[in-house]
């Protein structure tokens, strides 16, 4: 059973840093009928995360109305790449409102055509082609049907399995869900179509065979002909536990995919617009994949989401056969616009590998010192911190759960997670955040940890 957040509010130490803030018991008292609201009136599934109530986002800092102030590494959950509550975000979606245009759909905007320009323009070949959608899910579901509609161009109508991996997370629609690997997230399907196949990912800790022959060796056993492959997707790392795939199993899996007419996916919702440290996760591969899938950091705010991909494909289906009501929204284009003009000029993707060379040492540090920590995952400014039974590679995510919530009364906003059975304190703050913020944090998460297994070798 997941744990769950208590509504009943304790005594929490005061802090007061230039960075953090508790000056209440927690949750706040004055929090409670918010969250009992909440509760009331929202289904269990969403009391997932930490109770606090956001009252206002700035930079790397959240705020509640009662006076505490956190350092966010969290992003709320890997949102605001550009920082929290920008001005030039706030500033240009004011102007879109104000120009009157809230909503066009599919009747064409000048707004709409600009990012598309810009989308294009900063990604590499082939991606040259962009279609606006508004969820992480949504983009996925898009880029599952151009794999199938292409196979079943290329090889014909058994040409349609779609290859992901185990322990993936794509989200929770239908198509999304099934490529999804956390067979517990699966079970409503009930008739899970067999053309979704996983195979384990190379992630060196829980598969330690990193070896490109483990794929190969996975498909046989399933018993999938690689000609039947319409698409192979994944996230450019896994956002249950930030751990990317070896380089050379990904030149081998973009080779195998271009031999075999198989559409290679990377499902960068996480990974991109700088959050590993390159403005694309799948740069860190020396590869280019034939569709990526994008949303969440895009524009570190409204909701949107895109997939990309070459002409060739995105082409696929004729006029008016791929619509969603709020594709390109302008007041939502005006946000991503402004989000990743503030990304490239800040040129946050090198801040992000800058200071997540100081999170990943102070991580590290961490690890070696706490035997309940199984590996520390990630690039650039995200980072899984695995928590262990000690001595195996079994996820203690009780443990994981305990340490975000100490974390979080100490003025360190994170999160862990929920349902992935993966144990992992995962780490993603905007890529705006200080090499001051990091080293407080990382002291904070420390305390957290220590506090933490003391109290439960004591009990
Ligand atoms: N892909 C990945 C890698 C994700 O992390 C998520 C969301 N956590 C999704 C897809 C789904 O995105 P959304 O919640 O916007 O539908």
């Amino acid at each position: 059973m997941a744990k769950e957040y208590s509504l009943v509010p304790k005594r929490v130490a005061r802090i007061e840093t230039p960075l953090r803030r508790m000056v209440t018991d927690f949750p706040v008292p004055e929090s409670i009928p918010i969250l009992e609201k909440l509760q009331a009136y929202e289904p269990v599934a969403m009391r997932g995360q930490p109770p606090v109530v956001w009252d206002r986002a700035e930079g790397f800092q959240v705020y509640d109305a009662w006076g505490n102030q956190w350092i966010d590494w969290s992003c709320g959950v890997l949102i605001t790449n550009a920082g929290h509550g920008r001005p030039e975000i706030i500033e240009a979606v004011q102007r879109e409102v104000q120009s009157k245009l809230l909503t066009n759909y599919c009747f064409p905007s000048e707004i709409r055509a600009r990012l598309a320009e810009k989308l294009c323009a900063i990604l590499p070949e082939p991606l040259k082609k962009v279609f606006l959608l508004t969820t992480g899910s949504e983009a996925v579901e898009c880029a599952i049907k151009l794999c199938r509609t292409h196979g079943i161009q290329v090889g014909g109508r058994s040409k349609h399995v779609i290859v992901s991996y185990q322990g993936a997370f794509h989200g929770r629609t239908l198509g999304a869900q099934q490529a999804g690997g956390i067979p517990a997230l699966k079970e409503w399907i009930v008739n899970l179509d067999p053309g979704f196949v996983q195979a384990p990912f190379p992630d060196g800790f829980r598969t330690p065979d990193t070896s490109f022959a483990l794929f190969e060796r996975t498909l046989t056993e399933l018993g999938v002909e690689p000609r039947n492959v319409a698409g192979v997707l994944l996230e450019t790392y896994q956002g249950g536990s930030a751990a990317f795939a070896p380089v050379e199993y990904m030149r081998a899996l973009r080779q195998w995919c271009t031999a075999h007419k198989a559409l290679l996916v990377c499902d960068e919702v996480q990974a991109g617009f700088g959050r590993t440290g390159t403005l694309w996760g799948f740069q860190h591969y020396g590869i280019t994949p034939d569709l990526a899938a994008f949303g969440k950091g895009i524009s570190s705010s409204l909701p949107i989401s895109a997939v990309v991909g070459s002409p060739e494909v995105m082409d696929l289906h004729p006029a008016g056969s791929m619509t969603s009501t709020h594709t390109g929204n302008p007041i939502c284009c005006a946000a991503a616009l402004a989000s990743i003009e503030l990304v490239l000029k800040e040129n946050l993707a090198e801040n992000s590998r800058k200071l997540g060379e100081v999170l990943h040492r102070k991580l590290n540090e961490l690890a070696r010192r706490t035997p309940q920590i199984g590996c520390v995952a990630g690039k650039g400014l995200v980072a899984g911190v695995s928590c262990v039974l000690p001595g195996s590679t079994e996820p203690d995510g009780d443990l994981a759960f305990d340490v975000v919530s100490r974390a979080v009364e100490k003025g360190l906003l994170m999160f862990s997670p929920v349902g992935f059975g993966g144990g992992t304190v995962k780490i993603a703050p905007p890529l705006v955040i200080t090499e001051a913020a990091i080293l407080e944090g990382a002291s904070v998460l420390e305390e957290a940890f220590r506090e933490v297994t003391a109290e439960r070798a004591a009990a």
